[in-house]
């Protein structure tokens, strides 16, 4: 069988690079593209002699091509609330024009297609926890529309290329990950919370910290994502871990995994923060034979080293 040939946009990125090398240990050629507004070229250092890797700086807001494809993995796009409220216009490009321009790939390479979708999908979610079959609750003008509304015209582009030209796709619906290569300044809460501690300075909540998310480790994201883009499944899944947690616990997780002593302060919550979140995850149990497996404590316990290194990299050098 000739080696398989992926595209991955976005593959710079937190989830892009981990994607890539589980990819390549499955056997596969990969061309990453990426064109670093958000994404590090530090987290694909390690692949620069690797011959099955190849990386286009490009801008997937403006088509592009590059020779035929097997699979093609759409990643790329602004995704803490931080990034994307810096980069708005942004954001709904690369949800848009972006995503049409990676399907327009799949349909002439008939490539299977898997788009990288998210939580936010349900907005501030009156249905607990979240099915597949929820509609959401999105403020189509509030802050975070620009990433929510990018993302949910991504899934009726993707829906609409199977149903009208029959494009083999995936959407995975995914819930807040979190691991190395997280970008320790992207204002997200595990980011934030880990250099603060390791900081020694207070851990910022905003609102009360009664908000809930559930943290799905790395490495558990990425081989859902992998089963589900070699299933037959075409309308979205959850992807994610299903403890949910306050925000404030999660606080008392990164104090226990840290050692560290700092207090913790209230900042105001921001607007249309999602008030509770959690993936139902029946579907993806069930389909893909699939489980969270890694919990918060440990994940951030194999996070810890990461977040000192992006800590240790902010100290000034001693002098000689
Ligand atoms: N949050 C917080 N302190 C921080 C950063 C975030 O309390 O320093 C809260 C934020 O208001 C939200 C939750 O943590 O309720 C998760 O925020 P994040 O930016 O990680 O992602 P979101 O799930 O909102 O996209």
């Amino acid at each position: 069988m000739s080696i398989q040939k992926a595209l991955v946009t976005g593959a710079a990125g937190f989830l892009g690079s981990h994607l890539t090398d589980a990819l390549l240990a499955d056997g596969f050629e990969v061309i990453g593209v990426d064109n670093l507004s958000t994404g590090d070229y530090a987290n694909l250092e390690h692949l620069r002699r690797e011959p099955r890797f190849s990386l286009l700086e490009r801008d997937i807001t403006q088509p592009f091509d590059p020779g035929p494809v097997d699979t093609i993995f759409n990643f790329a796009s602004p995704a803490s609330p931080e990034d994307y409220h810096r980069l708005g216009v942004e954001t709904l490009l690369v949800g848009s024009a972006g995503t049409i321009h990676t399907l327009d790939l799949a349909r002439k390479y008939s490539a299977n297609y898997l788009h990288a979708s998210t939580s936010e999908c349900y907005g501030d979610p009156e249905v607990h926890p979240q099915v597949e079959t929820y509609w959401g609750n999105v403020n189509p003008v509030g802050p975070r529309s620009v990433y929510d509304e990018a993302k949910r015209f991504s899934e009726a582009a993707v829906t609409a290329y199977r149903r009208y030209y029959g494009v083999s796709t995936h959407l995975v619906r995914i819930f807040n990950t979190y691991g190395p290569r997280l970008q320790a300044s992207d204002g997200r809460v595990i980011s934030n919370l880990m250099t603060q501690a390791l900081r020694g300075q207070p851990l910022t909540i905003y609102g009360e910290g009664a908000q809930t998310r559930s943290f799905c480790f790395v490495s558990d994201l990425i081989e859902g994502i992998l089963r589900l883009a070699r299933s037959s499944h075409h309308t979205p899944m959850n992807i994610g871990n299903d403890v949910e947690w306050t925000i404030l616990e999660c606080a008392k997780e990164v104090l226990t995994v840290t050692g560290a002593e700092v207090e913790i302060v209230f900042k105001p919550l921001p607007q249309d923060d999602p008030m509770r979140r959690r993936p139902d995850l029946t579907l993806a149990r069930s389909i893909l034979d699939w489980e969270p497996k890694v919990m918060l404590r440990e994940g951030l316990q194999r996070s810890l080293k990461y977040f000192q290194t992006c800590v240790d990299a902010e100290l000034p050098l001693p002098t000689p």
